[in-house]
């Protein structure tokens, strides 16, 4: 390693997805690889209008600098939506704008994050937050998940050892998994944690996105000032817009204002004002009922086509809602092989070990639904389907 660059540069994993995107764009390709939100739902002309009210409105003002904090309306509007949707008790001064919830991630890491600092990440983990915060050069303590949540013993075990400056959660739907904490496990959690001064981040950018079944609590009930929430527009409007938020006490909130103050003064305020003039004169929650519909659909057509078509060997998650199922092979068969010959039948999914940083995921999954329409699903899962039979009688035949 060159010698000029920072020791924190060769720490940051680099992203094995953006390798993987670039081979999905060869032509008749089935991906399943991204985790893009549908672009059928992103509101065009709806945006459009709004971008022209709010420069023939208040185009100085949409034009000019702007306060760290973010456009005072936009913050109400969130914390409004905490408290009637959520039940939390959120004012706006708790709510900092940030560019998507993945700068909350490198803003939390700048915070609290000092060099060989304990983080707790789940196991697997959203390989945004492993690469945000392994910037700031953590150890990372990576706690199994359950098909309902973080495994509480083996947390418990590792904050009995290490003092765990963060524990860093995709609490509904989560990526890559799939999977949803309990309100049982969430409590649990919040026992566990008691005695500790650990934040929790609870990173949710796919809560909105509940197909079935009730949502459970945010952790910040249990956790208040220890809890601290990142939220996106990503996935219930557009991610071109970069607009995503975190929610925290005032005395965290402080020290998140300074940060982004440093890293870039403050998220667009043009982008700001036009999506606060669309979600003013549109039904968000109409339109978010639309988009759950339709993932819905796609996650059943998932879902029936690897119950038909994948070896029974083959065991995956069944996601209430979100964007991503998660496969788990059979130990004899590599999810890097198999992605290799998925691709030579013009079909992508992201191989397990990514989303580990201690090793593991070999025989993992990550398959996106949301990006394909029911059709291709079913066609991409059937070629899938085909190389694990050919892949596991093979197998069977050396065996012999
Ligand atoms: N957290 C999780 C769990 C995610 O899956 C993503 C997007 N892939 C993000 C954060 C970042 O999203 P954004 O910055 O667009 O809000």
């Amino acid at each position: 390693m060159d010698s000029r660059y920072a020791s924190r540069m060769s720490t940051i994993p680099k992203s094995f997805i953006r390798k993987i995107l670039r081979v999905t764009e060869q032509p008749g390709m089935i991906s399943f690889a991204g985790g893009l939100p549908n672009p059928r739902f992103f509101p065009v002309r709806a945006m459009a209008e709004a971008a022209a009210t709010t420069l023939n409105g208040t185009g100085e003002s949409a034009l000019q600098y702007s306060t760290t904090e973010g456009y005072e309306l936009l913050r109400e509007y969130i914390a409004e939506r905490y408290r009637s949707r959520r039940g939390l008790n959120v004012s706006a001064d708790e709510i900092l704008i940030t560019n998507g919830s993945q700068q909350g991630l490198d803003l939390v890491g700048k915070v609290f994050v000092e060099r060989a600092d304990a983080v707790a990440i789940e196991r697997p983990a959203y390989l945004g937050a492993i690469q945000a915060l392994a910037v700031y050069e953590p150890r990372f303590c990576s706690v199994p998940l359950a098909h309902d949540g973080i495994d509480v013993d083996r947390l418990t075990e590792t904050l009995r050892r290490r003092r765990v400056k963060l524990f860093h959660t995709v609490i509904n739907f989560q990526n890559p998994s799939g999977i949803s904490y309990s309100r049982e496990r969430r409590e649990a959690l919040a026992d566990a944690l008691a005695g500790h001064d650990t934040i929790v981040v609870e990173d949710d950018p796919y809560g909105e996105l509940r197909f079935e079944g009730t949502a459970a609590p945010s952790m910040r009930t249990w956790l208040d000032e220890r809890a601290v929430l990142l939220g996106s527009f990503s996935k219930t409007v557009a991610p071109g817009m970069r607009l995503g938020w975190v929610c925290a006490k005032r005395a965290v909130m402080d020290k998140l204002v300074v940060a982004k103050e440093a890293s870039d003064l403050h998220s667009s305020i043009f982008t700001q004002r036009i999506l606060y003039q669309y979600l003013a004169h549109h039904d968000i929650d109409k339109h978010i009922a639309t988009i759950t519909a339709a993932y819905r659909r796609q996650r059943d057509a998932m879902v029936t086509a690897m119950e038909d078509y994948f070896p029974a060997v083959v065991d995956f998650t069944r996601p209430e809602g979100g964007m991503f199922i998660w496969a788990s092979l059979p130990e004899t068969l590599s999810a890097m092989e198999l992605f290799e010959h998925a691709v030579e039948q013009r079909v992508a999914f992201v191989p397990g070990t990514p989303f580990f940083v201690d090793g593991g995921g070999e025989h993992n999954l990550r398959l996106n639904f949301s990006n394909a329409d029911e059709e291709k699903i079913e066609e991409g899962i059937r070629r899938l389907g085909r190389i694990l039979q050919e892949r596991l009688s093979r197998n069977h035949r050396r065996s012999l």
